[in-house]
């Protein structure tokens, strides 16, 4: 649905649900006179931008609450219009009625995101920008939080901006060339084009690899806990992940919700795929197993191991060994049931490197998660700089490539201008697509759909 950019939006801009005062937020031409309607205390037209303002909101005579209005004029304020951020009791009540005196005032309710879209419309910022908001909001620990604020203050889009600029000067150059195209000149210098391209080839090409990592930090490391049936893979996640629960409700006033299947080591979030599989205890078919546990891997960035240490003999678990060792990917040999080992056993295998825990007594856990957190230091998972944590801008990016693959592949045959002109648009056009200077209204639905409503 579309609506006109020049009414005034109004939502509840913090959670639903009680709490010690909420916010109602107004944006637009009718922001300030429609709260002044309604609000009893200083005549609110007639005030500065960036005050606040005690006094009672009322409704046919009848007091609804005490509240303190701030305002923000246009142009200095989160969405360059007016807007008014009205706090209120955190009663649903009280907010409720409120939104319905701003509605019956002339207000419009906003649809998800609508303030952020209107930011970006009225040019407050990109759109990789705008979208950091979203991912700022979500984020969920140190690094992805990092990563999200970086890019809402502009650092990847400020390299795709001037990357695209020193394009634009060539693709001018090029179309110069296509106007004089009877007299067969050259006003781009070939040699520092491809130049130019390369440059930014390898670029593009650091930022989809960048992708890899951003994902890692925005989404939570793929982690499988595999090991034979019994070996006690659901008795260890759920011990890891109860005390993950524990640790996250200590934290006052802790707002993130409790995610059944991750971890949070050191600023990085580790999360547990298929744990439905593991904790489907019952029904334990050896050959499936297997056939699952490696379909898991496949999946996983990081693999714990489980070893039965009263089950196994050493010969079973120095093939397992050896089988990981193939498979490439990273991972930690756990033997389990330290509690019953038999000592023979441990002397046995202490050539290999292995965490030794017991998951049912809980014992050597942090040791555990120490070694997990330090592995991926190991694995280099290091992001300083920019790094791509959006899908979207990855397609964008990976057409981009494309496109200058195809123009070097021009230069090298030596194409008519025409056709280089062509790929030089394809490469300006998707880069573009990143920043928000090419959009279309379906794609800026589709982003700001996916933010939540006061946002
Ligand atoms: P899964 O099939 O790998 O998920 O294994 P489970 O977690 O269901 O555990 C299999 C059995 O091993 C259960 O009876 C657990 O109580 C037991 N178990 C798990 N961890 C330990 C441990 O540290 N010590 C001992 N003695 N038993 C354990």
């Amino acid at each position: 649905m579309k609506y006109p950019i020049d009414d005034t939006i109004v939502a509840l801009s913090t959670p639903s649900g009680s709490g010690a005062i909420a916010v109602v937020r107004l944006s637009g031409k009718e922001a300030i006179s429609i709260t002044n309607s309604v609000f009893y205390g200083r005549d609110l037209t007639q005030q500065k931008s960036h005050t606040v303002h005690y006094g009672t909101i009322r409704a046919a005579d009848q007091e609804l609450d005490e509240v303190v209005v701030a305002l923000f004029l246009a142009p200095h304020s989160f969405t360059k219009e007016d807007v008014v951020e009205v706090s209120c009791h955190g009663s649903p009540f009280i907010v409720q009625k409120l939104l319905q005196l701003f509605v019956l005032q002339g207000a419009r309710l906003a649809t998800p995101g609508e303030f952020t879209k209107r930011a970006f419309l009225n040019g407050r910022f990109d759109l990789a920008q705008a979208e950091a908001v979203a991912d700022l909001i979500a984020a969920e620990s140190q690094r992805s939080h990092q990563v999200a604020l970086d890019q809402m203050r502009g650092g990847f889009s400020q390299q795709i901006s001037l990357l695209r600029e020193k394009l634009v000067y060539f693709a001018s150059l090029i179309e110069l060339e296509l106007d004089f195209s009877e007299e067969d000149v050259e006003f781009a210098d070939r040699e520092k084009l491809k130049e130019l391209i390369e440059d930014i080839h390898q670029v593009v090409a650091s930022l989809m690899e960048s992708f890899a990592a951003g994902n890692v930090i925005k989404n939570g490391i793929p982690t499988v806990i595999a090991g034979k049936p019994n070996a006690g893979k659901s008795t260890l996640l759920n011990a890891l992940l109860n005390e993950e629960k524990a640790i996250v409700s200590e934290i006052p006033g802790t707002t993130r919700d409790f995610i059944e299947d991750e971890i949070a080591l050191d600023g990085i979030v580790f999360r547990f795929i298929d744990t439905a599989g593991i904790r489907e205890t019952e029904d334990k078919i050896e050959v499936i197993g297997v056939q699952r546990t490696h379909e898991k891997i496949k999946q996983a960035a990081v693999i714990l191991y489980l070893i039965d240490l009263v089950a196994d003999t050493y010969e079973t678990i120095e093939k397992e060994y050896q089988w990981l060792l193939q498979v490439g990917k990273p991972f930690i040999l756990v033997g389990n049931k330290l509690d019953q080992a038999s000592p023979e056993l441990l002397v046995q295998l202490k050539e290999l490197d292995i965490v030794y825990i017991s998951a049912e007594n809980k014992q050597h856990l942090d040791t555990l998660r120490e070694r997990l957190s330090s592995l991926l230091r190991e694995q280099s998972l290091d992001t300083e700089g920019v790094v791509v944590t959006n899908t979207r801008h990855y397609t964008s990016l990976s057409h981009t490539h494309e496109a200058l693959e195809s123009i070097l592949e021009g230069l090298e045959r030596e194409v008519t201008h025409d056709f280089l002109a062509q790929d030089i648009r394809h490469a300006l056009y998707h880069l573009g697509e990143i920043t928000g200077e090419i959009t279309t209204d379906d794609l800026l639905d589709t982003i700001f759909s996916k933010f939540c409503i006061g946002k």
